[in-house]
């Protein structure tokens, strides 16, 4: 499907719930969220029924999220019925890892190949503060039984002035020998007070702090994704600079989001959103051409004075 301006969208989100067993400083208030009752979240079927109707127009890349898509019980369940869609090429996962240990092989298994697992810093006692309750021995747990599994793990870290900054050498060097991609992250001002979320840093911090950075070209390369890809001379893996407000994106935006509520949203930070709840058939297709069509240019000049005017919190959208 071609949007407006042109730009090829082929790519679903799927925030599978909004709730999540973490509280991460910069997504969630500290004290959660309202449950949404079972009604108002999709199920599986709906879910299904949305993600055939979007193939059949032409989206062929998926990513469940969240909130932390693994506290939806049996998300494996919907992982297999989605890979199993026929013009589904990749259905991939964002996830905190806290649960992935006992998951890994139930997501293999289900058809999920790649996964992005958030992880803002490798101290245990900084892990618990910017969480508010979590243990990085379990994301670390979770990542290593990724691993086994063979499923590759991009990294993500969101830059948190005064924060986690003094960890992006740290971050960087974990690529060295590791055939991964860490990713940084800019903070975006979303939710309520970010003021605990640490300051804004712009990416190019990382390339200030790591000047042996060099631009990476892959041998063959990916469609253009979000990030700018980086590398260390002779490192196996890379890194990511991820810079929606320093240097927006949105030229090469090829997305669309699924709230666990059953909304479209044509951007992450516009309120618009079209509801696809109880629409089947021609009427749903119809809708998500709608949303396609409505995709704006760009951002409405987001920045870090300027709340996202998303509508919504991180955690009801999935990144
Ligand atoms: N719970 C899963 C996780 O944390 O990976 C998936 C959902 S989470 C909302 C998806 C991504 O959004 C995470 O990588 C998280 O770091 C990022 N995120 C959440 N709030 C953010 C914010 N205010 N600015 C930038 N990234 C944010
Ligand atoms: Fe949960 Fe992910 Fe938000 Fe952290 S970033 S609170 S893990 S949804």
């Amino acid at each position: 499907m071609k949007d407006h301006y042109g730009r090829e969208i082929d790519y679903l989100r799927i925030s599978v719930t909004d709730r999540c067993d973490l509280r991460c400083i910069y997504c969630m208030p500290e004290e959660g969220i309202e449950k949404q009752g079972h009604m108002s979240i999709l199920s599986f079927e709906e879910i299904e029924e949305i993600v055939r109707a979007a193939v059949s127009l032409g989206v062929g890349k998926l990513r469940v999220t969240g909130g932390e898509p693994l506290v939806r019980k049996g998300v494996e369940k919907l992982c297999a019925a989605l890979a199993a869609i026929d013009g589904v090429k990749e259905l991939a996962m964002t996830t905190n890892a806290v649960r992935l240990s006992a998951m890994a092989a139930k997501l293999k298994e289900a058809g999920v190949s790649r996964l992005n697992v958030s992880l803002d810093t490798l101290k245990p006692d900084r892990y618990r503060r910017i969480t508010r309750c979590g243990s990085l021995d379990h994301a670390l747990q979770g990542i290593r039984a990724a691993w086994e599994q063979g499923l590759p793990v991009k990294l993500n870290c969101v830059l948190l002035g005064g924060v986690n900054d003094d960890e992006i050498e740290s971050f960087v060097e974990l690529t060295r020998k590791r055939p991964i991609q860490v990713r940084f992250i800019e903070l975006m001002p979303m939710g309520e007070d970010k003021a605990g979320g640490g300051a804004f840093l712009p990416c190019s911090t990382v390339l200030e702090r790591v000047p042996a950075l060099r631009p990476f070209r892959p041998l063959a390369p990916e469609k253009k994704g979000v990030a700018r890809l980086y590398a260390l001379p002779g490192a196996a893996g890379q890194v990511g600079l991820i810079s929606p407000l320093s240097d927006c994106f949105c030229q090469s935006c090829d997305r669309l989001r699924l709230t666990p509520d059953g909304k479209l949203k044509p951007c992450l930070h516009s309120s618009e959103e079209i509801s696809l709840r109880g629409l089947h058939g021609e009427a749903l297709a119809a809708a998500i051409r709608e949303a396609v069509q409505s995709k704006p240019l760009r951002h409405p000049g987001l920045s870090q004075e300027v709340r996202s005017p998303a509508g919504r919190d991180m955690n009801q959208i999935g990144g």
